[in-house]
């Protein structure tokens, strides 16, 4: 905490609470870790409520005498009942209430009441027999359970809850240590599910795949016939927001078939050992419920190599991923109990879980194609009032590389700006409006820029224009905007694609570095200054450059050899960029990647830079043009260039 700069510490300072010395983002008032302040603040509410229980269950209503007065009572015949307790001697002016077929409950108040604290005195019953006073020693049976309550349990009681509260805050989760081993309240079986497969679009080899699951589901006798075998576990691969937990839901929804939702990351717990015991009650109460599916989302974070990651391993998991194992090698696949597990890092699986027996079948759940974006936008168009003139294949076509959680956000936010516009129903502009939104974050139109600062936004953003205009294969610009978006993006060119690719060569990778650097190209040559805008870029070429050598095999010394090695990554799978990918190299060869990078990104920023110096009119012209605008569209980059190219130029770049 460099912030706790003075050494002295005043009295009042000390008493003051801490919570502007500590970290500035911590919540006032939040633990940090075990911290002893906190829990004594409950001890002394705890003691309070102690004495204040006490103080109404023994409260006398009755002012207590002088034994002395007590006795002289009896004496003169005014007290004529006598109870006696462990604590006072009670005494009544009328014997009413002691007859056994009292009238009056135990609890009335009959006549005046005497109260006194007892001294040991032989002579006291002597006196009552010969006064004769009706005496009881029936201590009121209630008040010994509660005294012993009060003594005994309370404390015990407010110890536990004491601990149980500054446990479950020191675990930092709200998880019932008691309860561990058994089950949380999560896992409990949904029944009647009404996703079906229709509710999931795009993903049509997946659906494929998991009807035979459905199948099997509601008629396992047809397979075991005729001696076939079913997988037990299904591992759905792909992207986050493909759909995968959808189409788990789904199938729990077709086949109508119980279903257990967990996430890996609830099996993996403070204490070694209760994700284990999580996953084998789990299981118990699948079995007894089968045929139902058991989907465990996520299952990255539990089932992680048990070689990778952090030094020493981690126990818990370990145990817990074992178990796992144990259970599924455990039960038979006639049993009709189905595992279904998803992830978006089957690179980082541990190679068991893949293994024949286990999740034998991988489903790769991928972005939808142009069709199936189409498919699914249907879907979520459904329930929304639409202009007639929308044209849904055209969205699609405007939206590549979105996943279908992309997709349905795209829909919900173009229906709120047609609400926002006041109209009944969602146009076109809505939707191009809400893509732009998704892309790139809010608009947010009130911040300030200074002059300077959006002069050189300009510039550089029409470099990355202008560089991907006249890189042959480069996508097209769609538009080039100033307006700031989202955290931190001063301004964007938006490429899209014409179609959707699967493959990239070289030289498209190499013109991808090219419209990259353009950005700081365009700011050197018009500034002769280089500013900090371009950092974004710069990384993101670096990583095409290093991925074009480790990965692709593009290098002049590694030809067609792969430098990293990634665990158990499953064919067709895009490739993600893994931390934990290990190097196969020696440190010579790490500096030729090194300098390999440098290299290419050297030579085309060399490139780029010429390229834009026989633009730079066109720089100039259209850049004072963004700058005064804001936006240019499509449709007026690409006359804007064509114009100004001269007529040497034309020929080379005909495609402008
Ligand atoms: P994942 O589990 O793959 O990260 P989800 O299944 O949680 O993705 O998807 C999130 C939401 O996005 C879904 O609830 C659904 O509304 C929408 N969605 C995603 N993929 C599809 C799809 N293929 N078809 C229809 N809707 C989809
Ligand atoms: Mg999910
Ligand atoms: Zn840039």
């Amino acid at each position: 905490m460099p912030s706790k700069g003075k050494n002295s510490w005043s009295p009042n300072q000390q008493n003051k609470p801490d919570k502007n010395q500590g970290d500035p983002n911590k919540k006032p008032g939040m633990p940090e870790g075990f911290k002893f302040r906190f829990s004594l603040g409950y001890v002394l509410i705890a003691l309070i409520a102690v004495s204040f229980f006490n103080y109404f269950l023994f409260r006398s209503d009755n002012t207590v005498v002088p034994y002395s007065t007590f006795k002289d009572k009896i004496r003169t015949g005014e007290i004529k009942r006598v109870e006696i307790d462990i604590n006072y001697y009670t005494g009544y002016t009328d014997a009413r209430s002691s007859e056994p077929a009292s009238p009056l409950p135990a609890t009335a108040k009959p006549g005046v009441v005497y109260k006194t604290v007892p001294v040991t005195d032989p002579e006291f019953t002597a006196l009552m027999d010969q006064k004769g006073v009706v005496y009881s020693a029936s201590p009121r049976e209630g008040s010994a359970i509660l005294s012993l309550l009060l003594n005994w349990v309370l404390p015990f009681a407010i110890m536990f809850f004491l601990w149980r509260t500054v446990m479950s805050r020191f675990m930092g989760s709200n998880s019932n240590v008691l309860a561990f081993g058994q089950n949380r309240a999560t896992v409990v079986a949904e029944g009647d599910i009404k996703t079906r497969f229709t509710d999931v679009a795009g993903v049509d080899e997946a659906k494929a795949e998991l009807v035979e699951v459905v199948d099997f589901l509601k008629n396992p006798q047809k397979y075991t016939e005729i001696g076939g075998k079913i997988p037990k576990g299904v591992l759905l691969v792909g992207p986050p927001g493909t759909g995968k937990t959808l189409l788990a839901r789904a199938v729990a929804g077709e086949a109508n078939v119980p279903f257990f939702k967990m996430s890996g990351a609830e099996f993996v717990e403070m204490f070694v050992g209760v994700g284990a015991a999580r996953v084998r009650d789990l299981f118990k109460q699948a079995r007894e419920k089968a045929p139902c599916i058991i989907f465990i989302d996520e299952i990255d974070a539990l089932g992680k190599s048990r070689m990778s990651g952090m030094i020493g391993g981690n126990d818990e998991r370990e145990q817990t991923l074992n178990q796992l194992l144990v259970e599924m090698d455990g039960f038979d696949s006639t049993s009709g109990l189905i595992l279904v597990a998803a992830t978006n890092r089957p690179d980082v699986l541990d190679p068991a879980l893949l293994r024949p027996g286990r999740f034998d079948r991988q489903v790769l759940v991928d972005r939808p194609d142009m069709i199936g974006r189409e498919e699914i936008l249907k879907i979520h168009t459904k329930t929304i009032k639409m202009d007639p003139s929308v044209d849904l294949s055209k969205i699609a076509r405007s939206t590549p590389g979105f996943v279908g959680a992309d997709l349905a956000n795209v829909v919900n936010e173009a229906a709120l700006l047609a609400v926002r516009a006041g109209r009944k129903k969602v146009k076109e502009e809505d939707f191009q409006n809400a893509i732009e939104k998704v892309v790139a974050g809010l608009e947010k139109k009130n911040r300030m820029i200074n002059p300077k600062e959006k002069q050189i936004v300009a510039v550089h953003e029409t470099g990355h224009a202008i560089t991907a205009a006249f890189t042959p294969g480069a996508d097209p610009v769609r538009k080039i905007s100033i307006v700031p978006r989202g955290f931190g993006a001063l301004g964007y060119t938006l490429q899209m694609p014409l179609e959707d690719r699967y493959l990239v060569t070289k030289e498209e990778l190499l013109g991808q570095i090219d419209v990259l650097l353009g950005g700081r190209a365009a700011e050197e040559l018009v500034f002769h200054s280089i500013s900090t805008g371009a950092a974004n870029d710069i990384a993101r070429s670096t990583d095409i450059a290093r991925r074009m050598i480790t990965d692709y095999g593009m290098s002049e010394k590694f030809r067609n050899v792969a430098l990293t090695k990634r665990g158990g990554s499953i064919p067709g799978m895009p490739q993600i960029a893994d931390p934990y990918a290990t190097k196969e190299y020696s440190e010579d060869t790490q500096r030729y990647i090194d300098e390999e990078i440098a290299s290419i990104v050297d030579e085309r920023y060399k490139h780029v830079q010429n390229l834009l110096i026989q633009k730079k009119d066109m720089l100039d012209r259209i850049s004072a043009l963004l700058l005064e605008k804001e936006v240019i569209e499509e449709t007026e980059f690409a006359a804007l260039t064509a114009e100004l190219t001269s007529p040497s130029a034309a020929a080379a770049s005909s495609k402008a």
